[in-house]
């Protein structure tokens, strides 16, 4: 009989928060207000602030276990509650602050949030549901200037420096706290525990990965509020680099300005984001002088390979991940093999690969399966992804009944529709629930709004399913021009040429917009509401 001699030493962010005073105490926090003004200040202040909001929330009661709501942009703020509720003993539980607020106090009271912390610029949207939520203490961020009367100064708080006595805390305990921004049902709540925020940051931060370094100058432009900012603000700290936070500015234009005054050469967000970029610097190509070869980490959506295109030609680097709520989120990220690194990166095929949503990160495992069984890795067949690792939940919180999303042997369903090539990159083809299915062929909504997003008249696609009485479905295309330019149907039909004559669309539509989630992705049941009655010709 032998036992293992090493230490029990739990992996809790109480590690990560003494870690970035002790060793990158200058490191900046950089945030811009609602004013457009900087705020700056650096490791060593977050964490003096992030203990004394600790301290603060001990002595407003907080217990172990308690939810934390937050209702805030991305700033130093939120940064300083990320950290101090969880090394609190608390659960941080970020809310979406673009549902509508029916839908947030639902979420409040699902979860049971004791406390909330808010911005000033926030109140009017807090006020539309403060009635229907339980919150038992208000702690308002005073961002603009005016003063508080909503609830307790957050500054005065943490002017008190109330003394923090750090809790006992154990690696699977509790400490993070959202909900699915499903497109279509109720959201589910997912609570995060000290270990797989810690572990899923270690393998984001990989080199092939995020690759996130004490060197590097990082933007979350994907909001705080969508699961933990993909956890790039714990990945940051834990490396010591330098973070920028937008704010509520997050049109192209403040954005770009953000980047080029604060030298940022890593940034995250959902696809239409970055189209929003392109255009701008479509526009004016010699306005902003970016960091050569930055990188734009793009998920939360299937990621058009005419994004990745055209920003290479601004010398910009767009990266594809994956992930989910349930999957803390990173799952998969693209990078380069070296198998692949001989080939020319300006090739058709090499683009077809940088689009995929990627290779599993390490401890993350996926399979794909189609009618029960696993499919096999040759990135033509179509199967359910599932996926299992240490940062993927096992259950929803308070959720009777949703175990139908978990197979019999424990891997996590994901509602994706995905093939798997032998090197192990991932696609994303479909949600289940949006593919097509015309005469018993499966056909991609992915593949076909990628390749139509290609079309330089065409902004963006959704190609949906609409119902047809011969071959049950057909796929309908859904078009917003690009501003100032005009397209025909039969300019697009001949644009998809090199697919099968069954997996082009039979119709085209063209709108203005095409509806959004809170969290960027396109609306698809919405759209086959609209056109579900469609007369085929
Ligand atoms: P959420 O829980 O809001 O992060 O949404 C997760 C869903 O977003 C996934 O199940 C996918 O359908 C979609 N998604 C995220 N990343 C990608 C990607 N790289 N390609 C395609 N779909 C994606």
């Amino acid at each position: 009989m032998i036992e293992s001699t090493m230490m029990h030493f739990p992996l809790t962010l109480t590690h990560v928060l003494d870690r970035a005073a002790r060793l990158f105490g200058t490191s900046e926090i950089v945030s811009r207000l609602p004013d457009k003004s900087l705020h700056r200040h650096t490791y060593r202040d977050f964490h003096a602030r992030a203990i004394a909001l600790a301290g603060a929330l001990q002595r407003l009661g907080l217990k172990k276990g308690d939810r934390v709501a937050t209702l805030m942009w991305n700033h130093y703020a939120h940064l300083e509650a990320y950290l101090a509720v969880p090394c609190a003993g608390g659960v941080l539980h970020t809310l979406n602050l673009r549902l509508h607020p029916d839908d947030i106090a639902y979420i409040a009271r699902h979860a049971g949030d004791r406390f909330l912390i808010v911005d000033d610029v926030l109140l009017p949207l807090f006020e539309k549901f403060r009635e229907q939520a339980a919150f038992e203490h208000v702690i308002v961020v005073p961002l603009s200037g005016a003063a508080v009367s909503a609830g307790d100064d957050y500054e005065k708080l943490l002017a008190e420096r109330f003394p923090f006595v750090p809790p006992e805390l154990e690696e699977n305990d509790p400490a993070g706290m959202c909900y699915t921004s499903g497109t279509t049902g109720r959201p589910k709540g997912v609570v995060y525990s000290h270990r797989s925020i810690v572990l899923h940051s270690l393998a984001t931060a990989m080199a092939d990965y995020l690759g996130l370094s004490n060197r590097d100058t990082v933007t979350p432009v994907v909001p705080m509020f969508h699961v933990n900012a993909w956890g790039l603000p714990f990945t940051a700290l834990m490396v010591g680099a330098k973070l920028v936070m937008p704010g509520p500015h997050l049109d192209a234009v403040s954005l770009l300005d953000l980047y080029e005054a604060e030298q940022v050469n890593v940034t995250a967000g959902v696809p239409t984001l970055w189209h929003g970029i392109q255009q701008a610097l479509d526009r004016e190509p010699q306005r902003w002088r970016l960091v050569p070869g930055m990188r734009m980490i793009v998920g939360g959506a299937a990621c058009p390979e005419a994004l990745i295109r055209g920003l290479d030609r601004h010398g910009v680097r767009v990266i594809p991940g994956w992930g989910m709520t349930e999957t803390s989120p990173v799952g998969l990220f693209n990078f380069t093999k070296r198998e692949m690194a001989d080939d020319d990166d300006a090739s058709d095929a090499s683009y077809a690969r940088r689009a995929k949503a990627g290779v599993p990160l390490p401890f993350f495992e996926v399979r794909a399966l189609a009618d029960g069984r696993e499919v096999p890795w040759d990135g033509d067949t179509m199967g359910e992804l599932e996926v299992r690792g240490p940062w993927v939940a096992a259950s929803y919180h308070d959720e009777p009944g949703s175990g139908e999303q978990w197979s019999a042997d424990g891997w996590f369903r994901t509602g994706d529709i995905a093939t798997i090539d032998a090197a192990g990159y991932v696609k994303i083809t479909d949600r289940i629930k949006d593919l097509v299915k015309s005469g018993g062929e499966w056909i991609s909504s992915i593949d076909l709004e990628n390749a139509l997003a290609a079309h330089p008249a065409v902004q963006e696609a959704a190609v949906i399913a609409v119902p047809h009485p011969k071959w049950g479905e057909r796929p309908l295309a859904v078009v917003v021009a690009k501003e100032g330019a005009s397209v025909t149907s039969e300019a697009l039909h001949a644009h998809l040429s090199s697919f099968a004559a069954y997996a082009r669309p039979a119709a085209y539509v063209f709108v203005a917009e095409i509806p959004r989630t809170s969290t960027g992705k396109m609306m698809k049941a919405k759209l086959r509401e609209a056109y579900k009655d469609w007369r085929w010709t």
